[in-house]
């Protein structure tokens, strides 16, 4: 039996003797079947072809796939006052992550975006003493490897405790979440936004779309309710989905005029 993984969004699929024959996460229309046609791996053969970037991310400890394999998100641990949080996650688990993560404290739980980045979660669960898995449970149905670690959190918002709170800003995923730090790395607050809002190659907005790679834009009532729950949130940084694609000072003004821009646009 192996837990196979889609070679072209990353996630990994319960255990099975055979290939799963297709992957709901790319046949859906916010992703795509790879150009070749749906093809699978296992974690021995990607550990096998592929490694792991390890560095540092705008003050904190991040991780991604080194060589071009599914969608490039990377990995945080954000070292937070009500413990260590491994924000998203990637397909392959390597022993150097491991000891970087356990050199640092280790993790005391996984918060994961929307299913888009799910990946190998429960791989790095059980590598990391099977720590729980966070996410919405408006994503329910998305979850292709189920595992006793995975915790459903329900509603729009939830405190982690110690500055940490998670907020369900939907219209990507219906669970899509973002986490909010009150202090954050630099001590000033600081969003982490998988892609709901996602961070724009400029650096200094954020844009909605439904689907990123097919260009479909998000429904402006859903971008009005995000920007509705994410009012009561101050910060300086937003942390994008893939390295380097963060704003760092002066993104909460800069999430304001993009919801401006974005709704402007739109409504033609
Ligand atoms: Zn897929
Ligand atoms: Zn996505």
């Amino acid at each position: 039996m192996n837990s196979f993984i889609c070679e072209t969004c990353g996630t990994q699929y319960a255990p099975s003797e055979r290939a799963p024959a297709s992957c709901p996460m790319c046949d859906d229309d916010r992703q795509y079947v790879g150009w070749n046609g749906q093809r699978w791996t296992t974690h021995d053969a990607l550990a096998a072809t592929h490694t792991l970037q390890i560095g540092d991310d705008a003050g904190l400890p991040a991780f991604a796939m080194s060589n071009g394999f599914g969608i490039p998100q990377r990995m945080l641990l954000l070292r937070t006052e009500s413990g260590n949080i491994l924000w998203e996650s990637l397909s392959l688990v390597t022993d150097a992550a491991l000891q970087c993560l356990r050199e640092r404290g280790g993790v005391d739980r996984i918060v994961i975006s929307h299913p888009h980045f799910y990946a190998s979660m429960v791989e790095w669960s059980e590598a990391l003493g099977k720590v729980p898995i966070l996410l919405n449970s408006a994503d329910r149905a998305w979850v292709r490897r189920p595992a006793r670690c995975i915790e459903h959190w329900h509603g729009d918002v939830l405190s982690l405790g110690g500055g940490g709170t998670l907020v369900r800003t939907g219209g990507h995923f219906p669970g899509s979440t973002v986490l909010h730090w009150a202090s954050g790395p630099r001590g000033r607050g600081a969003l982490f936004v998988g892609d709901s809002p996602q961070v724009a190659s400029d650096r200094r907005s954020v844009s909605f779309m439904y689907s990123y790679p097919n260009y479909i834009p998000m429904r402006p009532a859903d971008v009005r309710a995000m920007r509705d729950r994410l009012a009561p949130f101050d910060y300086d940084d937003a942390y994008g989905y893939s390295w380097g694609r963060n704003i760092i000072g002066g993104a909460r003004a800069a999430v304001n005029a993009s919801f401006d821009r974005y709704l402007a646009a739109v409504s033609g």
